[in-house]
């Protein structure tokens, strides 16, 4: 699923070919992603002749505006794509879900297999969605916070850092990589955490979100930016996808264990289980 990295760069990309367009046709909308009190026929004429203003990332979703100040909200579930390029001559891709023509002779096509995608008209002044915890990248986001949103809470801290109330735009792929830089096991008790650790793990998140963004986001399968290209961030990631290979910082294999009902690589070593390093129980009981 696209984390905040990959919908940080396809909100650039997008930004870049929608802002200051208009959309001049709907050349096809799949009712079946639309979310909200506006259907597909009505959302297909509310689109059309609307002028870009920006497009700005709240968490996972994206958020079109227009100048007329409704909006489009924008998700791309498991495994959406948002696209820009040329809108004639070329056949559609299967699971072709959305294709808005600009007045640039762009179109933006949305393609999903998996159709966890959606979109969602937005009346003014087109927010994206309320109750989401903090932008992990902005300055409100301090060790501090981080420190609030952690304490007193018995899951793991995994759970808690997934859990889009608590921090935006976090997924599976960022919370593992920023949990083994900062040495953490993704099962510790969220509030059994010592203020150096939430620290380093504040530190860790955000250094990890901002080399993916350097590098265009993490692509395993479907990811890709708004021209069709990978991310160029699975190269560097410390745990994520490399069960069996060696921790590049202590050389022992990197495991896969579930986690929060999650897939999750760590380095044992590296991280040592609040089971056995009693960690866990000594601030929980
Ligand atoms: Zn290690």
């Amino acid at each position: 699923m696209p984390e905040l990295p990959e919908v940080e760069t396809i909100r650039g990309d997008l930004a870049q070919a929608v802002v200051g367009r208009v959309i001049t046709t709907v050349e096809w909308l799949d009712a079946r992603i639309v979310r909200g009190d506006v259907g597909g026929a009505d959302l297909a004429a509310l689109m059309v002749g609307r002028q870009g203003a920006a497009v700005v990332r709240r968490g996972k979703f994206l958020v079109w505006r227009f100048t007329s100040g409704e909006g489009l909200l924008l998700h791309l579930g498991m495994s959406g794509r948002l696209t820009v390029g040329p809108g004639r001559g070329e056949a559609w891709p299967r699971h072709t879900h959305l294709v808005l023509a600009l007045s640039s002779g762009d179109a933006v096509q949305l393609v999903d297999p998996r159709r966890f995608g959606r979109v969602t008209w937005l009346e003014p002044p087109a927010e994206g969605p309320g109750g989401m915890g903090p932008e992990p990248l902005s300055p409100r986001f301090t060790a501090a916070r981080l420190g609030k949103i952690l304490a007193g809470r018995r899951a793991p801290i995994k759970a808690v850092l997934l859990d889009q109330r608590r921090v935006a735009g976090l997924g599976n792929i960022y919370v593992d990589e920023a949990l083994f830089r900062a040495r953490l096991h993704p099962a510790r008790a969220a509030g059994s955490l010592e203020s150096r650790e939430v620290a380093s793990l504040h530190r860790a998140i955000r250094r990890v979100l901002r080399e993916a963004l350097a590098d265009r986001g993490t692509t395993f399968l479907d990811y890709r930016d708004a021209h069709g290209q990978v991310g160029g961030h699975a190269a560097r990631l410390g745990v994520y996808g490399r069960a069996g290979e060696p921790c590049r910082r202590c050389g022992a294999p990197i495991v896969r264990v579930v986690v929060a009902a999650r897939g999750t690589h760590l380095c044992a070593h590296c991280q040592p289980s609040p089971l056995v390093s009693g960690l866990d129980a000594e601030t929980n009981v």
